[in-house]
């Protein structure tokens, strides 16, 4: 095997030139941290690998004995490593790595899994691989791939597949009892045949609902990357929002107030249509969150700065940035704030409002519509694709208040 020849060409072209590092040839004087020599082309191309590689190498006397005779600049950053030909033991504790590596030295490649702690938990591969003969004994080659990042999102896709289809299975079910009752014995019955049709209908709808945010959710994540194009003014989004919502506002006898700014002061380059189910999703929420008769405001204003570290409006709640924007500095805002009067949210379970699915137990949502629990994970992934923020402020009991904010758009640019 060559390569330990291109690692160390110094050391072992003088000695012997020809002969593969397998079949005892090599000579790997060299160690971390890197020696005086001067880097050969390929040791520097190992060094500046961005995955942790070590090559350590056994000594027959000593067979517990595995001393590291290379670690690129990766692998010294993730393990102590202190002086040259350190005993691996010294710098990697896992029992399953050290196995793998003294397979390795008996000539057989091996994998392991390794979780390193601390404040940021993450977790390696670690593959190793015979390397031939050193000087003292056989070597191996350690090499880790940070797998956390990978396994997060495969985590996710897994939980959010397993939501999905829970959510969905629940109204399925139900209508499936339903056609059976339908069938059986309220055949003719046509008292609950309308009742039990009714009950259909909804979860039907909710069905339906949550298809529906599942799709609006995955189109937004699909170019959640891509800057969105097109300028809109917030506080005529807002109205027109409202004017679509009269008949829900009605319905529930709500009084609505709004606080808007005059024509242009609030306008912001986004997507008019993903802008316009910000605004809607956190109405609706308001309206079904909040008790008959109750009060509702809506307000615009700009320009305002970031307001990620702001304190509550409302010193008896508790304020959670849900969302805050990249890059804020010296950037103006036009804000939305859109506050109920209804049962408000505990605090504890602020942070966890835009996470897919979740829906603060015990809440009552009127019982007309029951929630998806997507709405505001819609809302902040589109505020997230408009490089805008979002938080939310609340004291039970006390109603809840949700804000979002979008950059303003540059004065002057085309209309
Ligand atoms: P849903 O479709 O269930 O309303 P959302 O993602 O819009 O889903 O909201 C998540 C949860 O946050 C809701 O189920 C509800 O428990 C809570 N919530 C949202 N808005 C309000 C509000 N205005 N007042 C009280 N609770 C709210």
């Amino acid at each position: 095997m060559s390569i330990l020849k291109a690692l160390w060409p110094q050391r072992t072209a003088g000695a012997e030139p020809s002969a593969p590092a397998d079949q005892g040839g090599s000579a790997p004087a060299a160690a971390a941290p890197a020696g005086a020599e001067p880097p050969g082309p390929f040791r520097t191309l190992v060094e500046s690998l961005p995955d942790p590689v070590l090559v350590i190498e056994g000594d027959p006397d000593e067979p517990a004995s595995r001393r590291i005779v290379f670690a690129n600049a990766a692998a010294r950053l993730l393990f102590p490593i202190r002086v040259e030909g350190a005993r691996l033991v010294t710098a990697v504790r896992n029992p399953e790595v050290l196995e793998a590596v003294d397979e390795a030295l008996l000539g057989v490649a091996g994998q392991a899994l390794m979780e390193t702690g601390g404040a940021q938990e993450r977790v390696w591969t670690a593959q190793t691989r015979p390397l031939g003969r050193g000087q003292a004994g056989p070597l191996a080659l350690l090499t880790l791939r940070d797998e956390t990042d990978v396994r997060r999102a495969e985590r996710m896709r897994v939980d959010f597949l397993a939501n999905a289809s829970h959510e969905l299975r629940t109204p399925l079910a139900s209508l499936s009892g339903f056609i059976e009752t339908l069938r059986g014995h309220a055949r003719d019955d046509v008292g609950a045949r309308e009742k039990f049709l009714g009950i259909m209908q909804a979860q039907a709808e909710r069905m339906a609902r949550l298809i529906d945010d599942l799709l609006s959710l995955s189109r937004i994540e699909l170019n959640e990357h891509i800057a969105p194009e097109g300028r809109l003014d917030l506080s005529l989004a807002a109205t027109d929002v409202l004017d679509a919502l009269v008949p829900l506002i009605r319905e529930k006898e709500l009084v609505v107030t709004t606080d808007f700014p005059l024509r242009g002061v609030a306008d912001v380059d986004g997507d008019r249509d993903q802008i316009l189910q910000v605004i809607q999703n956190l109405v609706e929420n308001a309206i079904k969150y909040s008790a008959r008769g109750g009060t509702l405001s809506l307000a615009v204003s700009a320009p305002v700065a970031d307001v990620s570290a702001a304190a509550p409006a409302n010193p008896a709640a508790a304020r959670t940035t849900l969302l805050a924007p990249d890059r804020p500095q010296g950037r103006r805002y036009a804000l939305l704030r859109v506050t109920d009067a209804g049962p408000g949210i505990p605090r504890d379970r602020l942070p966890r409002l835009t996470e897919r699915f979740y829906r603060v137990e015990g809440q009552k949502s009127g019982g007309e519509r029951a929630g998806t629990g997507l709405g505001l994970a819609i809302v902040k992934h589109i505020a997230n694709r408009h490089r805008g923020g979002m938080a939310v402020e609340s004291a039970e009991g006390q109603g809840a208040s949700f804000t979002v904010w979008l950059p303003l758009a540059e004065k002057g640019a085309a209309e």
